[in-house]
């Protein structure tokens, strides 16, 4: 049976040995550690609810190349239904997490690359998507976590990677040997790195002629020799080091980012899925951030339906739950969130079969869902701390609150609705807090707005497949202009 248990996947993850530091500290038994434990429990769940028969044809899915049933997240798009299940799981797994879950930058990875070296074989001859394939089947046996990984450090922004004086600025390949390659170079904004088994790497633009060792596309171990990785600052994150429980915001959840350095890694020939086809990188790029664009209309709509949960709780606790201008803030927080699903569903409904055969969205639909993501979740979070109020900002600690001299007192003045206990009140006001200004709102916001590319990126696309030229013949025919 492919499908890992949630036991099995934490046992099988805590193998992975990282050459890790964190606070200029090298840091051993990583899954342990405070600010780490709860970035793993997102990515469990995903294990979880794969065995959950009510969510088996979401979280799961008959794999084309082993015939086995298969965790989503490793599977091979093989019609339109797999794409609208994929936003469908995503938006559930939000709802259970309230936070990034990191499993869907592999998965969008493996689509991307699926075709991508099935269409490069197809120019040059060359045998890559056997060799992807090779390695997707013991991905989907074992049921791996992959992570994608995309973003270079990119250096000075106006020169290209082979004008950099640093030429390590862009991940390349450094030496060419019979049985492999060795890489050189940074990916960054790692998400989930440490929580996944195997790492994907592709190129992060459209490279040129003379940008060869810069096309290149790998897996290897996430815990593979000459690896070095650094861990992303979180706001908030020493919080998760004291001895409390409520002022992390979502104690149990957690999303993780990794800067990571590849120094001279060797990677097998048969782990290498483009070795200098730069003519291929953008449309990789364009695949990967098409699919990445599409999940966002089901992970953020999901965060988004925790949040307006959350807000709409906290308009109860504070007893303004039936007065008109919060319900009516609480309509539009629905209408922005729905209108980011809509847009996943659309994108996945009217998605087209590949030549290599698995599907992929609509592009414009797809880049169009992200571009209002990179929006909507700044209003509904706007709206949110407008119904919380000032305290968001505010609230003094746990610790406070449970002190002798000072706890009772602030129990006395944070009471608000009398039916509601003080505790559950302030556990919501830090939730919210966190979703504003915390771990969930890098998620909910910087990455809506960056991740799988920053607003202008989706804007290039849009122009390029708005077929402005059409919708002028439109109007030229029914004005019957010559
Ligand atoms: Fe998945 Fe969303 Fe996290 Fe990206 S941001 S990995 S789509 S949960
Ligand atoms: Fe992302």
């Amino acid at each position: 049976m492919p499908l890992k248990t949630p036991e099995e996947y934490l046992e099988s993850i805590k193998k992975q040995k990282y050459n890790l530091y964190m606070f200029g500290e090298k840091i051993d038994n990583w899954y342990e550690h405070p600010i780490i434990k709860p970035t793993i429990n997102p990515v469990k769940i995903t294990y979880e609810l794969a065995q959950d028969p009510r969510y088996q044809d979401v979280m799961t899915s008959i794999s084309q190349l082993t015939r086995e049933r298969v965790s989503r997240f490793t599977h091979v798009h093989q019609n339109t239904g797999d794409l609208v299940n994929k936003v469908k799981m995503q938006r559930l797994l939000a709802q259970h997490t309230g936070c990034c879950f990191q499993r869907c930058v592999g998965m969008d990875g493996i689509n991307a690359v699926y075709s991508t070296t099935y269409d490069i074989d197809q120019k040059y001859g060359t045998d890559y998507h056997q060799r992807f394939i090779n390695w997707l089947k013991k991905v989907q046996t074992e049921d791996l976590t992959v992570d994608g990984a995309m973003t270079d450090p990119k250096g000075d922004r106006g020169k290209r990677p082979s004008e950099q004086s640093d030429p390590d600025m862009f991940l390349r390949i450094v030496e060419e040997r019979e049985d492999g390659i060795i890489v050189r170079g940074a990916k960054i904004h790692q998400t989930g790195y440490l929580n996944s088994h195997e790492v994907l790497v592709m190129p992060t633009l459209n490279m040129k002629d003379d940008e060869k060792q810069y096309s290149v596309s790998f897996a290897v171990n996430t815990a593979t020799t000459g690896i070095t990785c650094i861990y992303g600052r979180q706001p908030c994150d020493t919080r998760k080091m004291e001895d409390c429980l409520c002022d992390t915001g979502n104690p149990n959840y957690c999303g993780q980012e990794v800067f990571v350095i590849f120094g001279d890694v060797f990677v097998p020939k048969e782990r290498v899925f483009m070795q200098g086809e730069y003519d291929f990188s953008g449309q990789l790029v364009t695949r990967f951030a098409g699919y990445h664009r599409q999940s966002y209309g089901g992970c953020k709509a999901g965060v988004g339906d925790v949040l307006i949960g959350a807000t709409a709780l906290i308009a109860e606790y504070n007893g303004v739950e039936r007065a008109s201008a919060v319900r009516d803030k609480l309509v539009e927080m629905v209408h922005l969130n729905e209108t980011l699903y809509c847009c996943g569903i659309a994108c996945s409904s009217e998605g087209h079969k590949t030549p290599a055969g698995n599907y992929e969205i609509d592009f414009l639909l797809a880049n169009v869902c992200k571009q209002n993501v990179t929006r909507f979740p700044y209003e509904i979070s706007r709206l949110s701390e407008d119904i919380g109020g000032g305290i968001l900002a505010t609230l003094p600690s746990e610790k406070d609150l449970n002190s002798e001299e000072v706890g009772p007192l602030l129990k006395k003045y944070l009471k608000a609705n009398p039916s509601v206990s003080v505790e559950n009140r302030f556990k919501l006001i830090r939730f919210l807090e966190n979703a504003s200004m915390g771990t969930t709102a890098l998620s909910y916001k910087i990455e809506s707005l960056h991740g799988a590319g920053s607003p202008q990126a989706q804007r290039i696309m849009i122009e390029r497949q708005a077929e402005l030229q059409k919708k002028k013949e439109l109007v030229k025919k029914i004005l019957e202009l010559s």
